[in-house]
């Protein structure tokens, strides 16, 4: 069920699938910045983005992560809580269209590195 949230919690979302402190996060799932050392550069690289305070979320039933999306949701679904095991080719394919899928919605900022910007 959709459910509004706390107006002044600092939320953020992932962009893209990435560990952040010990927990695998998923592709729009939303998470609290701890103030680790790395934040600065999550967001300048896009793997995470500010939510707006007020962004409805929608939970897993599983394991109770939050989501920006019924979308992202269901894909955490998939990935995390598969109805059966997977064969080998068939996680090959999930993990293709998954690429593919963030490849398109999400690319990094890779013009933000550290690098790049120093050779601008
Ligand atoms: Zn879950």
């Amino acid at each position: 069920m959709p459910r509004a949230t706390a107006p002044d919690a600092r939320r953020y979302m992932a962009r893209q699938p990435f560990d952040y402190v010990g927990l695998a996060l998923d592709q729009g799932q939303i998470v609290e910045l701890v103030g680790a050392k790395n934040d600065a550069a999550l967001i300048r690289l896009g793997y995470v983005i500010e939510l707006e305070s007020r962004t409805t979320t929608y939970e897993c039933a599983e394991c109770g992560a939050a989501f920006t999306s019924i979308e992202a949701r269901s894909a955490h679904g998939r990935k995390r809580h598969p109805d059966r095991d997977l064969t080998p080719d068939q996680e090959d394919e999930r993990e293709e269209r998954e690429e593919r899928m963030l490849e398109q919605v999400a690319p990094l900022y890779l013009d933000k590195t550290k690098a790049a910007m120093g050779a601008a």
